[in-house]
């Protein structure tokens, strides 16, 4: 039999075994070029956005090499330490270190704000292997002594960028300091702002830089599409468009909490299983919505963008920007949330009239134009107000009808087929 690809990068049995579970047969691009230089113990800066499959590129080889010594941690003192932005993106890490070390023999926990304590001091003072942490509480149970940094040997910081744009440099600084001064450490992010250059140059000892798949060559995945429509026919447009049974898990993007909980409204009452997710909403709703939509039961997901970052799930078959991103950046992290793991994905945006100066930038920064679909007709009893600033735009040059993969509601007239998820 020939050697598996990630057996070739040097990974042991009990990790190959676990991902042939999991049905990876090939590495993703930063897999094959990060994880040979973290089992090697070189310090590592990946430029990688989610979706890359970054999280095992980390995880695979800190879990060989926290095994391999066959240590045990100290009570209170973790061996390792990832740091992330969200508590979703926190729990889903947690969550591949537990998969991808099935085999294996470790303790790993993931402390985040928002929920009681209790639970969390209680596995650090059980020792860990691997505590996967949001900064926020971990420097509070820091400040409370039921955790100490000074035995971490393999410190990661993830999506350090989105650290910076939630206003966690300093508290990531603070969680630096406590670190020992000779460890192993690996640096994620999506993009290098000067802020995180600098933090990378004093936390990583002659990196190796590896850089995968920039945010255009994910967008040149993705069929996307954009429909000209007034703010007060988007609801009755995204019902329609929904219709279609193509959306089987779609995330819809609001800019707004408020706008999220309205359009989650609005399509329960129309008879799709709809949830919202914002930081409004606690945990256990979150999680809930989140459980709900992996196992397909809900099938659309409306979210903020903060609330968005580090979902993972693999499956979303259509991302629908209810409203258009006021940051280029934020259309193409949102679309990369379908496309996930080599798969196509679909992006429909919704852009009214005051929304055409992100358009505008959103095609500058991609250098591509989102092709215009045929805005179809709206149920009437739907549009109780009229968007007077420019309710129906005239169309652009290369209009076009290209549809989403053939599959789009264009056609369907007013109330037909409707409510047809209960
Ligand atoms: P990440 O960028 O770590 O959030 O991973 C994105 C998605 O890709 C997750 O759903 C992973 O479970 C999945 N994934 C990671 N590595 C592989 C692989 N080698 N083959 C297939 N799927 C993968």
């Amino acid at each position: 039999m020939t050697k598996s690809p990630f057996a070739a990068l040097g990974l042991v049995p009990e990790l190959l075994d676990a991902l042939h579970d999991k049905g990876y047969s090939t590495p993703t691009p930063i897999q094959q070029r990060a994880i040979p230089h973290v089992l090697a113990g070189r310090d590592l800066l990946g430029i990688a956005q989610t979706g890359t499959g970054k999280t095992a590129a980390f995880a695979l080889p800190m879990l060989q090499l926290l095994t391999e010594t066959q240590e045990r941690p100290k009570p209170r003192q973790p061996r390792a330490l990832v740091l992330a932005p969200t508590r979703e993106l926190a729990a889903q890490i947690h969550e591949s270190f537990v998969t991808y070390g099935h085999h294996l023999d470790f303790d790993a926990a993931v402390i985040f704000g928002g929920v009681g304590q209790a639970p969390q001091v209680e596995a650090l003072r059980k020792g860990l292997d691997v505590l996967v942490a949001t900064p926020g509480r971990l420097l509070d149970l820091m400040q409370q002594r039921h955790v100490a940094l000074s035995a971490v040997e393999i410190f990661v910081l993830d999506e350090a960028d989105r650290m910076l744009d939630m206003g966690f440099l300093p508290d990531v600084k603070r969680v630096i300091a406590a670190l020992p001064k000779h460890r192993h450490s690996v640096l994620f992010s999506a993009t290098m702002p000067k802020e995180i250059a600098n933090l990378a140059h004093s936390l990583l000892v002659d990196p190796q830089r590896v850089e995968v798949t920039p945010p255009a060559s994910t967008v040149d995945r993705i069929t996307q599409s954009l429909y000209f429509v007034a703010k007060n026919d988007k609801r009755a447009l995204l019902a329609m468009v929904l219709e279609d049974p193509a959306f089987a898990r779609t995330l819809v993007f609001t800019r707004t909490k408020h706008g999220a909980d309205r359009v989650a409204r609005h399509l329960h009452k129309a008879g799709f299983p709809v949830a919202a997710i914002h930081g409004d909403k606690g945990q256990g709703a979150r999680e809930r919505a989140l459980d709900g939509f992996r196992e397909g039961k809900i099938t659309v997901l409306v979210a903020t963008d903060i609330a968005a970052r580090g979902i993972d799930v693999p499956e979303i078959t259509h991302v629908v920007n209810f409203d258009l991103p006021n940051i280029p950046e934020s259309y193409v992290h949102r679309i990369g949330r379908t496309a996930r793991a080599g798969r196509d994905g679909v992006a429909i945006s919704f852009c009214d009239a005051e929304e055409r100066e992100y358009l505008r930038d959103i095609e500058k920064l991609t250098r591509q134009r989102i092709p215009v679909l045929k805005t179809p007709a709206l149920p009437a009893s739907e549009r109780k107000t009229v968007d007077t600033a420019d309710p129906v735009p005239a169309p652009r040059p290369h209009a076009a009808r290209p549809g989403h993969g053939g599959r789009g509601p264009g056609r369907r007239g007013p109330g037909g087929g409707r409510r047809r998820r209960r």
